[in-house]
């Protein structure tokens, strides 16, 4: 036998060796009825023909005709894993959520890990942002921060949303991935400049799913139990330290290992090497956000550390792999809305924006009642409302209660202790351009102080290199878009460019001298 096997390759004997010397289970259909013999199908003669009162074979074949659920439309590959956030420091002054009650307080959680633009069979290891979303699973119900690897996102209009994906997937007509869609959205819409950039840097691939920060990413609102609010920001920072694959490495194993990610994340958890994260909040007040020189709640922006220091919280660590990968991560379904009392919504337009498309897609992939599932189930309380029926309704749908409110007949109450924080707003309503709200400032800052030489001139490589393959009106808008930031940004890639550019002509001469057979002085001549 191979002597590389780990944890994940010794799955299927694990489980062997678990179940001791007990006998087989007897084999059923899915109504539990045994089963005579699941080798042979029930034929007239030898030969066949098959007869339809086999319903052994029915049973199993429209089942597994029914195997897959519709992959997600983005975040398709993942990983994910269980275990618990603990608080370490007390932020009771900020939020009344009974997730940060008291120093010590464990809450299970669910995270999963993904790639965004693959589908569920892609590689680890690509350039991609990754999601990293966490369910609390808290006894006020289910908290979910459905976060990133970056702070900030390619876009703040959740109209633009859509449009985004599609660029950033497969051609209508080729199926294939094209740079052109890709630059043209990006050089068309310059408020993806922070989130390319990050993207190109060296932590565009991650090294595994362990060695990477995760953020909330949008600005959202705590109440504390006097009713007073504040706007805040989550980020949870790898205790294993940032650790990035280069480009060289992730190429070698999307093709050697594409699972990397999760075969990585399954073996350490297996192991006992816990991986964890360091939580922390950011705070701004109310008039800390009216004077802040952008648009607080721009998902294309962060909040500066200096003036908004990072307030550890606890700590999250995830010590359980899932016992069944559909079950458990597949179905595991993560919604923004989903935030007990203490945790609210900011105006952040992206927010709003998932506020709505993530239940949405999730009554589409999983079902309308994709929250009975036992993974998205808020098992820590007790589900009690008017919500009725719908397919798949797995529990007692809540008996004989009353399906309606009010009434007369002593049913679930609503709770003053929950209302949400009363807010004033006004302004006209219109469509606001939000195009050119300062979509360099902060990436100036970025690519100028936070990254070195080094990292500046690997940056612009990878844009190069990626770049390349769109049009030359495409790069030339780009860019622009990059001189904007920092005309050395712009004139480093163009540098570059016009050396792949160069090439690509070369090789376009030499392949159409080839199929043309021209002379060399002909050829020399193009
Ligand atoms: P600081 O100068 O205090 O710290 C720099 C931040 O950049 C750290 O959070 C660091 O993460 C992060 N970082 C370093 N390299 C990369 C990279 N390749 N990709 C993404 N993040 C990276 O930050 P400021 O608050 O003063 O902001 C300066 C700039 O740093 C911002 O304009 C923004 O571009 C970037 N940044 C800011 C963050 C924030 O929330 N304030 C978060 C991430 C980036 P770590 O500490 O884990 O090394």
């Amino acid at each position: 036998m191979a002597n590389n096997r780990d944890h994940a390759s010794d799955q299927m004997k694990n489980w062997k060796e678990q179940q001791g010397s007990q006998k087989p289970d007897i084999l059923t259909t899915g109504a539990g009825v045994p089963v005579g013999d699941k080798l042979n199908i029930l034929s007239v003669g030898p030969r066949g023909p098959l007869l339809v009162q086999d319903v052994v074979f029915t049973d199993e074949m429209a089942h597994f005709d029914r195997e897959r659920i519709p992959e997600r439309v983005v975040h398709a590959k993942g990983a994910g894993a269980f275990g618990y956030f603990e608080v370490s420091h007390d932020i009771t002054r900020y939020s009344k959520a009974k997730v940060f009650e008291s120093i010590g307080k464990r809450t299970p959680i669910a995270v999963r890990f993904s790639t965004v633009a693959g589908e569920s069979g892609s590689a680890d290891t690509v350039r991609d942002p990754r999601g990293f979303a966490v369910k609390f699973y808290t006894e006020e119900g289910n908290w979910d921060l459905t976060g990133n690897n970056t702070p900030i996102f390619f876009i703040r209009d959740p109209l633009l949303f859509p449009s985004f994906v599609h660029s950033q997937k497969r051609n209508p007509q080729t199926h294939l991935k094209d740079p052109d869609m890709v630059w043209d959205f990006w050089s068309l819409r310059p408020e993806s400049l922070h989130q390319v950039t990050f993207l190109f840097t060296d932590r565009g691939i991650p090294d595994g799913h362990r060695h990477m920060n995760g953020y909330g990413s949008h600005t959202f609102k705590l109440v504390n139990a006097s009713g007073e609010a504040v706007y805040c920001k989550f980020h949870y920072k790898t205790d294993q330290g940032i650790k990035n694959l280069s480009v060289e490495e992730a190429g070698r194993l999307a093709r050697d290992d594409p699972d990397y990610g999760l075969r990585d994340l399954y073996n350490a958890i297996a192991t006992g090497n816990y991986p964890s994260w360091t939580f922390y909040i950011q705070v701004m007040t109310f008039e800390q956000a009216e004077k802040f020189p952008f648009n607080p709640f721009d998902l294309t922006k962060i909040w500066p550390h200096k003036d908004y220091p990072l307030i550890p919280v606890g700590k999250l660590v995830l010590n359980r792999n899932p016992s069944n990968y559909f079950a458990e991560v597949e179905q595991l379904a993560f919604d923004p809305s989903n935030m007990p009392p203490g945790i609210e919504a900011s105006p952040d337009k992206m927010l709003q924006g998932r506020l709505f498309a993530y239940p949405d897609t999730h009554r589409h992939r999983l079902g309308p009642n994709y929250l009975h599932l036992p993974v998205n189930c808020p098992y820590r309380t007790r589900v009690t409302n008017y919500q009725r029926d719908g397919p798949m309704c797995m529990f007692d749908n809540q008996g004989g209660a009353p399906n309606y409110y009010p009434n007369s007949f002593g049913a679930p109450q609503d709770s003053h202790m929950a209302l949400e924080h009363r807010f004033r707003t006004s302004g006209d309503v219109q469509r606001y351009n939000s195009a050119n709200e300062d979509n360099v400032t902060q990436v100036r800052e970025f690519y100028r102080r936070v990254l070195n030489e080094g990292q500046r001139q690997r940056l612009c490589e990878n844009i190069a290199q990626h770049l390349k393959d769109a049009q030359l009106f495409i790069q030339k808008k780009a860019v622009k878009n990059f001189s904007d930031v920092d005309s050395e940004y712009g004139r480093r890639i163009q540098v570059l460019l016009d050396k792949y550019n160069a090439e690509g002509h070369q090789k376009a001469i030499h392949t159409y001298a080839q199929a043309t057979h021209l002379t060399a002085k002909e050829k020399a001549n193009l």
